[in-house]
């Protein structure tokens, strides 16, 4: 995809006066920008598109003392079809959230961009499984936001960990734990389950797609994400139950 100064994918909408909406934008060069789209609840307004929730555009801006009005947006893509499967429509919007609770205004955020935009894509555009995809987004989300998890080395004694031996998963220390030090409240993981957060974490998205879902602990995954956050995601109760 070809990407300008302009470039931002709508991440909230919410109405404003009769026709207008304040949308919340991701820019990989500006992070977090909220803007007022004028008229685009009107039929036929030519923001109608760029103003619905996922729209990826290249938009205009007119900035008076810090007030950002959309004046014009060039619609790249919509992402329409997620909207046929509740169940990806729900992690689409969990993924808006979590973006919108990682960028700060002014701030710059291309990586976090770019891993929005390949999620999105994938979860859009392929019939691949949603937990291993949303797993590795959670992953590689954690790390862009510096909590990257400690996987090769026991976060308690620091000792090298074998691919091969028992690890349990400690979300508030953010790491693994060997066999001899591990504590209540930590998460055993399965040997397949470790090997797929060290391959997840070192590899693109098109290694970790195609992996069964057993193998992306997802659930323990958004635990250590959504702890760190300020306040509760409302989108992560819509999300799909994991059996
Ligand atoms: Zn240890």
């Amino acid at each position: 995809m070809r990407q300008t100064d302009q470039t931002a994918i709508v991440l909230r909408h919410a109405p404003y006066r009769d026709n207008d909406r304040m949308l919340t934008l991701l820019s990989p060069t500006r992070g977090r920008v909220e803007a007022l789209a004028r008229g685009c609840r009107r039929p036929k307004s030519p923001l109608m598109s760029a103003s619905e929730l996922f729209a990826l555009g290249d938009f205009d801006f007119y900035d008076r003392c810090g007030r950002m009005t959309v004046t014009s947006a060039t619609l790249i893509e919509t992402f329409y079809p997620l909207r046929a499967d509740f169940d990806r429509l729900a992690v689409g919007v969990y993924l808006l959230n979590l973006c919108e609770a990682a960028a700060q205004p002014g701030q710059g955020c291309q990586e976090l961009f770019m891993l929005l935009l390949h999620t999105l894509s994938r979860l859009t555009f392929s019939d691949q499984a949603w937990k291993p995809l949303l797993a590795g987004f959670l992953l590689h989300f954690s790390a862009i936001n510096g909590v990257k998890p400690r996987l090769n080395h026991c976060i308690a004694c620091g000792r090298r960990l074998s691919v091969s031996e028992q690890v349990y998963f400690d979300v508030a220390e953010g790491g693994l734990c060997c066999h001899d030090c591990r504590a209540p409240g930590q998460t055993a993981l399965a040997e397949a389950q470790a090997a797929w957060l060290r391959m997840a974490l070192r590899s693109g998205s098109s290694a970790w797609i195609n992996t069964p879902d057993c193998y992306a602990p997802y659930t323990l995954l958004r635990h250590f994400v959504e702890s760190r956050l300020e306040r509760p995601l409302r989108s992560a109760a819509m999300l799909p139950k994991d059996e």
